[in-house]
C-alpha cells in the first residue's frame, strides 16, 4: 500500500540528490581521481535511494555526459572547472541537480557564479501559468548581462516517474515555446554558461548508455536500471571483465546506445548549475536544496 504521495517521494529523492551534490563538490580536489569522486557520490546515494543516472563529471570544455569508466585513471588538476551532475530516485521519482567547482584556483569564479545566478533568476520566474520562454528569457538575460554566453543546445526538462527527460524542454536562451507550466509539474532547470560560442558537439565515448530495445537479451539491464541511463562501470556486476566486449556487441545489435561526451565547440570553459523544482500555484519549491 502506498502512503506517500508523489510529492513526498520527489522531496525525498531531491533531498538525497542535493546532499550528494554538496558532498561530491566538497570531495573534488587536486590529485583525486574522477573515479573516486564518482563512486563516493554514488555510494552515498545508494545507501539512501537509487541512482537515476551515473554521476556526470564534466571538466573544463566538456559540458556533460561523461562519467569515468571502470579503469579510468584521470585525476583532477589544479585549475580544472568541474561540473558534478547527480541523480537520485526513490521509487522512480527523480531528483536531478548539478553544481560547478574550480580546483584550487578562482580564475573562473565569475563564470561559475553566473550559472548559479541564472538558475536563481529562472527560479524566481517559475510558477503555474508561466510560459516556458519566460524562464529561458530570464536565464539568457542574466548570462548575457554577465558577459558570457548560454549553451544553446543543452536544456532543462520536465521529469516524470522513471523518466528523466519527460517531454518539456526548457532552453537556456529565449525562443518561443508557447507552453505554460502547470501546478504539480516537476522540472529541472540547468543553465550552462560558457566563454566560448555556446554550442556543444559530440566528442567520443562518455561511458554512459541507454537501452534502445526491449529485447530479452537486455532484460537484466532493464531490470537493474529501470530503463534509466547507466554507466559502463555498472555493467561489471553483470558481465565482469567481459563488459567492454559485451558493450560492443550490444551496441552493434542496437540493443543499447551511447551518450556521447558533449564538448564546447570552440574549447570554451563551461559552468553549470541545476535544481529540480516542484511547480506551485504561486511559485515553486526547490526539491534539491
Ligand atoms: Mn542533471
Ligand atoms: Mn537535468
Amino acid at each position: 500500500m502506498r502512503y506517500m504521495e508523489d510529492y513526498d517521494l520527489y522531496k525525498e529523492a531531491g533531498k538525497i540528490a542535493g546532499e550528494a551534490r554538496r558532498k561530491g563538490i566538497a570531495y573534488v580536489k587536486e590529485g583525486r581521481s574522477y573515479l573516486e569522486v564518482a563512486e563516493y557520490i554514488e555510494d552515498y546515494i545508494l545507501q539512501r535511494a537509487e541512482l537515476a543516472f551515473p554521476v556526470n563529471i564534466s571538466v573544463n570544455s566538456t559540458a556533460a555526459h561523461y562519467t569515468p569508466s571502470k579503469h579510468d585513471e584521470k585525476v583532477f588538476k589544479r585549475g580544472d572547472v568541474v561540473k558534478i551532475d547527480v541523480g537520485a530516485h526513490v521509487d522512480g521519482y527523480i531528483g536531478d541537480t548539478a553544481a560547478t567547482v574550480e580546483v584550487g584556483t578562482s580564475l573562473y569564479a565569475d563564470l561559475i557564479e553566473t550559472a548559479k545566478m541564472a538558475l536563481h533568476e529562472a527560479i524566481r520566474v517559475v510558477k503555474a501559468g508561466v510560459k516556458i520562454e519566460e524562464i529561458s528569457r530570464a536565464i539568457e538575460e542574466k548570462i548575457i548581462e554577465q558577459g558570457f554566453v548560454p549553451v544553446k543546445n543543452l536544456q532543462g526538462h520536465s521529469l516524470e516517474r522513471y523518466n528523466l527527460h519527460a517531454g518539456i524542454s526548457i532552453p537556456n536562451y529565449y525562443r518561443k515555446m508557447g507552453r505554460r507550466l502547470k501546478e504539480g509539474e516537476v522540472i529541472a532547470i540547468e543553465p550552462f554558461v560558457t566563454n566560448g560560442d555556446g554550442i556543444v558537439v559530440d566528442e567520443g565515448i562518455g561511458n554512459i548508455y541507454r537501452l534502445s530495445s526491449n529485447s530479452p537479451m537486455v532484460r537484466e539491464i532493464k531490470k537493474r536500471f529501470h530503463g534509466l541511463p547507466f554507466a559502463e562501470r555498472w555493467l561489471y556486476d553483470i558481465y565482469g571483465e567481459k563488459t567492454p566486449l559485451k558493450i560492443a556487441f550490444l551496441m552493434k545489435r542496437r540493443l543499447i546506445a551511447p551518450y556521447f561526451k558533449l564538448v564546447e565547440v570552440k574549447g570554451g570553459i563551461v559552468s553549470q548549475a541545476e535544481h529540480t523544482l516542484y511547480v506551485k500555484q504561486d511559485g515553486c519549491e526547490i526539491l534539491t536544496p
